[in-house]
Parts: C-alpha cells; sequence; structure tokens
C-alpha cells in the first residue's frame, strides 16, 4: 500500500527484530493518518532535496518498541517517526536538511548513524526541536542541537 509517491506502508512495518522474535507490528488507523502526514510532509519533500530515503525504523508496535529499547513513549509507536538514511549523504547532513522542513516536530541525530524524524500529532504545532545523541560511559544522553558525535560528546564531558 502507497502512503505517497514514493513510500510505502510496508517499509514503515518492516522489522528485522518483529520478524525474528514473532512480533506483531501491523499498523492501526490512527498510525496509518500519522504516518501519511509523515511522508508528505516530512520525507516526500526531504527525499526531493536529498534523493532516496531509506527507512531502517518505521512504526513500532509497544512490544517491539519495547524489544529495541525505544523511549517509553516514543514517537514510533504512533507512527510519527522514521529513522532514516539517504546515500551520499552523512546522518548529520539529512538532520540538517531535515530541522529546515516546515511541520518538523524533532530531529535527532542519532550516534551518527541515522537521523530520527518526526511530525506533531495531527492538530499540535510542532515543537522543531531538534538533539544530538550519545553514549557516553554506556549511558544515552540528548544534547541540544544537531552536533557531530565528537562534539556532543565533549559536551557531556563537560
Ligand atoms: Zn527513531
Amino acid at each position: 500500500m502507497q502512503l505517497s509517491t514514493h513510500f510505502t506502508l510496508e517499509e514503515f512495518e518492516r522489522s528485522q527484530t518483529a520478524a525474528r522474535l514473532g512480533i506483531a507490528n501491523a499498523v492501526g488507523p490512527d498510525q496509518l493518518d500519522q504516518l501519511d502526514d509523515l511522508c508528505n510532509m516530512l520525507l516526500e519533500p526531504l527525499r526531493e532535496q536529498l534523493g532516496p530515503i531509506h527507512v531502517t525504523s518505521g512504526y513500532r508496535s509497544p512490544a517491539l518498541n519495547k524489544q529495541v529499547g525505544g523511549a517509553a513513549r516514543s514517537a514510533h509507536m504512533d507512527g510519527r517517526a522514521a529513522d532514516i538514511v539517504a546515500p551520499g549523504w552523512t546522518p548529520l547532513e539529512v538532520c540538517e536538511h531535515a530541522l529546515r522542513l516546515v511541520g518538523v516536530d524533532k530531529v535527532i541525530h542519532e550516534f551518527g548513524r541515522w537521523c530520527h524524524l518526526q511530525t506533531a500529532r495531527l492538530g499540535k504545532p510542532p515543537r522543531r526541536q531538534a538533539f544530538t545523541a550519545v553514549r557516553v560511559a554506556g549511558r544515552t544522553h540528548y544534547v541540544p542541537g544537531l552536533l557531530s558525535i565528537a562534539e556532543a560528546e565533549e559536551r557531556v564531558r563537560g
């Protein structure tokens, strides 16, 4: 099923972890509306700038979110978030482009490995927040702003 011109529902429900562990990961009607918004408001405009975008983690059922160690109230469970990479662009560059989009609620440069991109709940104003996630001494820290991983680590260590 097509969510927008270049994105399908299948790529948002696909999860190796869910498949391996037999966890159900089917999107419901509320999440479908949010995914529609995510694809049309953020991912399509971003694809226009960057070229093909791969969704590495899209929708997560509560059981899957728990299994992958997602945040307790992760926007992935609402169908409001996608972890993405774009060939030829660093994750930080993808984040920087994403943050300029109208309608972006939150962008996280995660561990230098991917860009987490999310929309607001339908009807709520987007907050336009940006963070860089780094792991220091076994803990994950969310440092405000879009930074290189080295710079974010330096800020955590003070
Ligand atoms: Zn994410």
